[in-house]
């Protein structure tokens, strides 16, 4: 069940946001787990802090190291780890970056970076390096947005990307959604967000009102990895999405150890399916500096996928793709029947 704020200046969410865990200590406390290593986690770390959400932290298992929601998000060691090929900017996000807080990659859309802030730091995040205070679209840059697409009349979708867009207060999205809502060349406004999922309080009666106001066709990704991430809050929250009329998509990495086997994808697609919501991409690991421990070998990468079109109906089969710089697109893999590149 959705909690829409009372008649406090602050809304739940945001209060909420304010209890969550920041110490590896205290975490590892709430989840009953003992540790002698607790400054080689903190040393981890140092550049890119621990940020984890109650409400996801409450789906964690308890006294359990290997839990998949855990592994995403718990500082460690192999972090500091340097590996041939990892990169701060992997996908090519300051290539492509046209103005502050606007990246124009792909024909007819731009991506918009609304704001540095997460509700939740994952380990193997391709942005855990990018330079968001040079970045983000504050209130004063919505006019060089506009100005952008005014420059460029082949625009016609606006992706709202972060950090999470989610994350602006209410008033301050509103403001970002209107205007481009009131924009006669967009037709579509993309939202990427992971906020559904790890501060379902967050889709709040305000929020909803705003992108129901829009006559624009909206689009929201979230951000799912495993079944475990979506219980009855966040099912609650995507329907609530669903039936104002808000087009839901999920899109999942792979990652070594926490879904990285077709058990786990197929499960997690039959339940974002019950939530409403279609897989969309199932990403490679993007080689971000910190996350190789994160990588799964192609090749096995291409069987799990074999199998998942074997098992589920096609419109369950998200697609598997990769992310490469100064490309038009992203790269489709293609895997045959025996789960071999092609
Ligand atoms: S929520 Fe998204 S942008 Fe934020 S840390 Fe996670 S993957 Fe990165």
């Amino acid at each position: 069940m959705i909690h829409i704020e009372k008649t406090s200046l602050i809304p739940n969410w945001q209060q909420e946001l304010q209890s969550a865990f920041t110490d590896i200590d205290t975490l590892l406390r709430f989840l009953k787990l003992d540790t002698q290593e607790l400054a080689e986690h903190y040393r981890a770390a140092s550049d890119f802090p621990l940020l984890v959400t109650r409400s996801y932290a409450e789906r964690i298992k308890k006294a359990d190291w290997n839990d998949p929601l855990l592994l995403q998000v718990l500082p460690c060691l192999d972090e500091l780890e340097t590996h041939e090929g990892y990169l701060s900017d992997p996908v090519g996000d300051a290539q492509a970056s046209k103005s502050p807080g606007i990246i124009h990659k792909y024909h007819g859309r731009i991506l918009v970076i609304t704001t540095g802030a997460c509700a939740i730091h994952c380990r193997y995040c391709f942005r855990r390096e990018f330079p968001y205070s040079d970045n983000s679209a504050n209130r004063s840059q919505i006019a060089n947005i506009q100005q952008y697409l005014a420059e460029n009349p082949d625009v016609t979708e606006v992706i709202l990307s972060g950090g999470d867009p989610l994350m602006l207060s209410d008033s301050k999205f509103q403001y970002l959604f209107e205007s481009l809502s009131n924009n006669k060349q967009i037709q579509r406004i993309r939202i990427h967000t992971r906020l559904p999922i790890v501060l379902p309080n967050r889709i709040t009666k305000h929020l909803l009102a705003t992108l129901k106001s829009s006559r624009k066709k909206v689009v929201v990704v979230i951000h799912a990895n495993h079944s475990n991430e979506l219980n009855d809050e966040v099912e609650s929250a995507l329907l609530a999405l669903k039936n104002i009329g808000v087009t839901l998509l999920n899109q999942t990495v792979v990652l070594k150890n926490i879904n990285n086997n077709t058990p786990t994808l197929t499960s997690l697609s039959t339940r974002l399916f019950e939530c409403h919501t279609l897989p969309y991409y199932l990403h490679v690991l993007d080689k971000v500096n910190g996350a190789a421990h994160f990588d799964t070998d192609i090749q096995h990468v291409h069987s799990i996928y074999a199998e998942m079109q074997k098992q589920l109906p096609g419109y369950l089969v998200p697609k598997l793709v990769r992310e490469e710089q100064g490309k038009s697109h992203k790269s489709m893999l293609q895997t045959n029947y025996w789960g071999i590149n092609i």
